[in-house]
């Protein structure tokens, strides 16, 4: 399993963008970890290294639940951390969206696992200190 160590923020943009490049062109990738691991700047890196936007124009879906980028849409960048309960998420209609030829990256999305294909990427992320991240990946 692929385990990786980010020094800063443009690190971890960068990785996102290295592991963008090996993604199916159709995949569900769950981003795992706590608040402030970084799972929103790793998105960022990913959204840029699948040419569907640049990392300032990605931002957090905690309050929109669900933000799509690309034309044709390529990436769809979830955050299901405000939602409590399987029917909330269930009425977002993510089976609709994996069934589309695109990269879903999914924040909290560990909490609902009934809910997700079992083939998905898993991205754990944790905070080692002010700016040190251990970032693994399994699965692609
Ligand atoms: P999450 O989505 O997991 O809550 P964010 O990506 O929104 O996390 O925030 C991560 C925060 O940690 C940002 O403020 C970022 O600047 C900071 N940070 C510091 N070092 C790193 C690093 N190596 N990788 C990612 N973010 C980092
Ligand atoms: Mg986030």
């Amino acid at each position: 399993m692929p385990l990786y160590q980010t020094a800063s923020e443009e690190e971890t943009i960068a990785l996102g963008e290295q592991i963008a490049a090996r993604l199916p062109r159709r995949a569900v990738v769950l981003l795992i970890g706590n608040l402030g691991a970084g799972k929103t700047t790793l998105a960022k890196g990913i959204v840029k290294g699948l040419g569907a936007a640049e990392p300032d124009e990605v931002s957090s879906p905690t309050f929109t639940l669900i933000h799509e980028y690309g034309s044709p849409t390529r990436v769809y960048h979830v955050d299901l951390y405000r939602l409590e309960k399987a029917r909330e998420v269930e009425a977002l209609g993510l089976d609709e969206i994996f069934e589309r030829d695109a990269v879903v990256l999914i924040e909290w999305g560990e909490r609902f696992p009934e809910l997700l294909p079992p083939d998905r990427i898993e991205i754990h992320l944790a905070a080692e200190g002010d700016d040190q991240r251990t970032i693994t990946v399994s699965g692609c």
